[in-house]
């Protein structure tokens, strides 16, 4: 097997850290006779939850087969193939508040990852998912904003976990903020992600020592030049150029190279998993996590899948050089689990899916697939309305298909806005349907399997009144809401069509007896399903997911 990545870094972090590799060899070698998981099983001590960011069930099924390492591993357990982010914004921020709250946006608040406050007390009224607008100075660009977790309006598994065992700990480390912050919730004890200086958390919170130590490692290898990765054999089949549309250069070829201090090449590979692992590894040994006597719960977000998807595509030899990546850092970080001997269990799911590069798309599955016309731009069609209709300006904000019409407006105004807007709007051939949210106010949250929604279920399930727009379009399927491709971004996820809702659920446990149910069940499931595992109560009424029962036959874990 080829060295995909330097380990480097991990070698490094283990040093600096003491996280060696050699006891998980000794728990193999031992191989303890495995007592069966049944519904009268004490809980783990351990819960992990690793959410891989843009691990569509299609990436899933792709590589399946492929896997040798944790991705194997959690595979073996059971599986829900077919999971889904079942709301209609499939953006980061809605995905990861599913998670570890059993609710959807509708009911969590995040409806994107961005949305619109015209009455901010700033002059930026856009307001990013996990910031504090009402701190001063601040802006929703990146790194003007206050990190915070004050948009998510329910408790989290941890919060529930806090409360009712204030021993319980809760610990946060991912690729992204709104990835740690969405999962790790209220109340959890460490929070923090990936940043250019290596590990960052809460404006006036300072890193744990073992948080700092694992930050100058990181911080050391972000420095470092990182020459390509040897491409394993399996991956040759997928190293073709693609052009971009505009003369913007060609993907499909990569190898991960990056000069020193390149930060956006470091979150755009494995390494970035990496380090969020070990991260992860490192402060459960520290705080002795899963040891005492109550459960804790260790919370993993991966986002270099998210950032190779956005930068490549979902199908070039990048991507493959990430899934044998994620793979094996998976892998090794559930080695230095078994290590400890402690009783955990795992999931892994994703907070969306993902959807290749339409220059792709175009070769050989869909030849019609488009980018998005600028003209659906809010700012650009708002301006083209108020200067047909006389209306002031500007009359329109808004981003990720939410669109907001200006306070200024009078009731008379407005009526004319939309009446000019929405048949504009629905006469388009890239729009697939515009909803009000009087529209969307007035219909429930539908009860239903996901795999059978309608538009206005998908939609109803990531709108909040206070937050979302005053209508909200949706495109029509394999329109990429990318005008332009640019470095960094040439694919993206969001839309209300399947290859961005469906995500593997996986559930792993020492001495579980794996299934597979292609059934479609949701990402709001896990919450509720976890809970159970460990005897938490959960009021079904405050949720939207259910326990999913983790154990063949008749028997059920969920109590
Ligand atoms: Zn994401």
């Amino acid at each position: 097997m080829p060295l995909v990545t330097p380990n480097l870094l991990k070698i490094a972090l283990a040093a600096t850290l003491c996280i060696g590799s050699g006891a998980a060899v000794q728990a193999q070698n031992a191989a303890p006779q495995v007592q069966k998981v049944a519904a009268a099983t004490p809980a783990p001590k351990l819960l992990v939850v690793i959410a891989v960011d843009q691990l569509s069930a299609d990436l899933y099924a792709e590589y399946r087969s492929r896997f040798g390492g944790g991705l194997a591993r959690l595979g073996s357990g059971v599986v829900f193939p077919s999971g889904y982010q079942a709301h209609g914004a499939t953006e980061t921020c809605p995905g990861h508040s599913t998670i570890l709250t059993g609710g959807h946006p509708s009911r969590t608040g995040i409806v994107a990852n961005n949305y619109f406050n015209l009455d901010a007390p700033r002059d930026d009224k856009r307001v990013y998912c996990a910031e504090d607008e009402t701190v001063p100075g601040t802006s929703s660009r990146s790194g003007q904003y206050a990190p915070s977790v004050t948009k998510l309006l329910v408790p989290t598994l941890g919060d529930l976990m806090k409360a009712r065992d204030p021993r319980a700990q809760v610990v946060s480390v991912a690729g992204k903020d709104r990835s740690a912050i969405m999962m790790g919730g209220h109340k959890a004890d460490e929070v923090m992600w990936l940043a250019p200086g290596g590990l960052a958390t809460y404006r006036g919170a300072a890193l744990s020592p073992v948080a700092q130590q694992a930050s100058t490692a990181i911080a050391g290898a972000i420095a470092t030049a990182r020459g390509p990765l040897t491409l394993p054999a399996e991956c040759e089949r997928q190293d073709i150029a693609v052009a971009l549309d505009g003369g913007k250069g060609n993907v499909g070829t990569g190898r991960m190279a990056r000069d020193a201090g390149d930060f956006r090449r470091f979150l755009a590979s494995p390494e970035a998993d990496g380090a969020v692992l070990a991260t992860a590894a490192a402060l459960r040994q520290a705080r002795k996590m899963g040891e005492g006597d109550t459960t804790d719960l260790l919370i993993v977000g991966l986002a270099a899948t998210d950032y190779v998807g956005h930068g490549t595509g979902t199908e070039g030899s990048e991507m493959c050089l990430q899934m044998a990546g994620v793979d094996r850092e998976v892998g090794d970080f559930l080695a230095r689990l078994d290590a400890t001997g402690i009783d955990y269990a795992v999931v892994l799911t994703a907070d969306h899916g993902g959807h290749d590069l339409p220059e792709r798309n175009r070769q050989n599955a869909w030849p019609d697939a488009q980018r998005v016309d600028r003209a659906l731009d809010p700012e650009a069609l708002g301006k083209a309305v108020a200067e047909k209709l006389g209306l002031p300006q500007p009359l329109m904000l808004g981003e990720g298909g939410d669109y907001y019409l200006s306070k200024s407006l009078t009731a008379a105004q407005r009526k004319a806005a939309l009446g000019e807007l929405l048949p504009r709007l629905r006469a388009h051939p890239q729009v697939e349907g515009v909803v009000t949210k009087e529209e969307l106010a007035a219909h429930p949250v539908s009860k239903r399997p996901a795999d059978v929604w309608t538009l206005m279920d998908k939609l109803r399930a990531s709108f909040h009144p206070e937050r979302s727009g005053d209508f909200i379009i949706a495109l029509k399927p394999r329109v990429t809401p990318i005008a332009e491709p640019g470095v960094g971004y040439v694919a993206t996820h969001g839309s209300v069509w399947d290859y961005d809702r469906r995500v593997p659920i996986l559930f792993w446990r020492k001495g579980m007896t794996g299934f597979e149910q292609p059934n479609a069940v949701m990402t709001v499931d896990i919450m509720p399903t976890l809970a159970s595992l460990i005897g938490l109560p959960v009021d079904t009424a405050t949720i939207d997911g259910r326990c999913l029962d983790l154990i063949p036959g008749p028997e059920t874990s969920c109590r």
